[in-house]
């Protein structure tokens, strides 16, 4: 495929961003909304939560079995987390590159993890990993009526 023909196959797609509790304690939740604002994603839903022990296992029920996993659920449900769906075209793979890799240590500067992070169980912000995990994930997080459908008056400056 020519790269030109690869861009134009990429769909609208949700993905469900969440700024952990270490990013709400730490002051960064403006930080990082602006930097998917900037980008120029549109914001479908937006909540603080504190989220119960069950969401957070059902929501990484895929690491289960990892060593890991009883202290991943005691970090996401240490404090309140904020909730956030996103859409855009192709805004599933972008968001995890202005994320940044898991281990903040390999992350490059310029990401959220790479400039206000040091540590993969402190790693401040969590994005889908493919447009069906974003679709699972809003609808695990948001119940209905918490989503807006709205048209952003920047589109046509964003959008040829
Ligand atoms: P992500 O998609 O980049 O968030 O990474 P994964 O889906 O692989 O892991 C989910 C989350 O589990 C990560 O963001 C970390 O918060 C946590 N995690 C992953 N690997 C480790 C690990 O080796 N140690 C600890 N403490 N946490 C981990
Ligand atoms: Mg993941």
């Amino acid at each position: 495929f020519l790269p030109h023909l690869v861009a134009a196959m990429v769909e609208v797609e949700e993905t469900y961003i969440m700024i952990k509790p270490d990013g709400v304690q730490r002051g960064l939740v403006g930080e990082i909304i602006s930097r998917f604002e900037k980008k120029g994603f549109k914001l479908t839903g937006l909540k603080l939560f504190q989220c119960p022990k069950e969401l957070a296992q059902e929501h990484y029920k895929d690491l289960q079995s990892k060593p890991f996993f009883p202290k991943l659920i005691d970090y996401i449900t240490s404090g309140p987390v904020v909730c956030m769906a996103w859409e855009g075209v192709g805004v599933v793979a972008s968001a995890r590159k202005l994320i940044g890799a898991t281990n903040p240590l390999n992350a490059e500067p310029g990401t959220i993890r790479g400039d206000l992070a040091v540590q993969t169980g402190r790693n401040v912000v969590h994005g889908s990993d493919s447009p069906e995990n974003g679709k699972r994930e809003i609808a695990l997080w948001f119940k209905e009526g918490e989503l807006c459908e709205w048209a952003p008056v920047q589109e046509p400056w964003l959008k040829e």
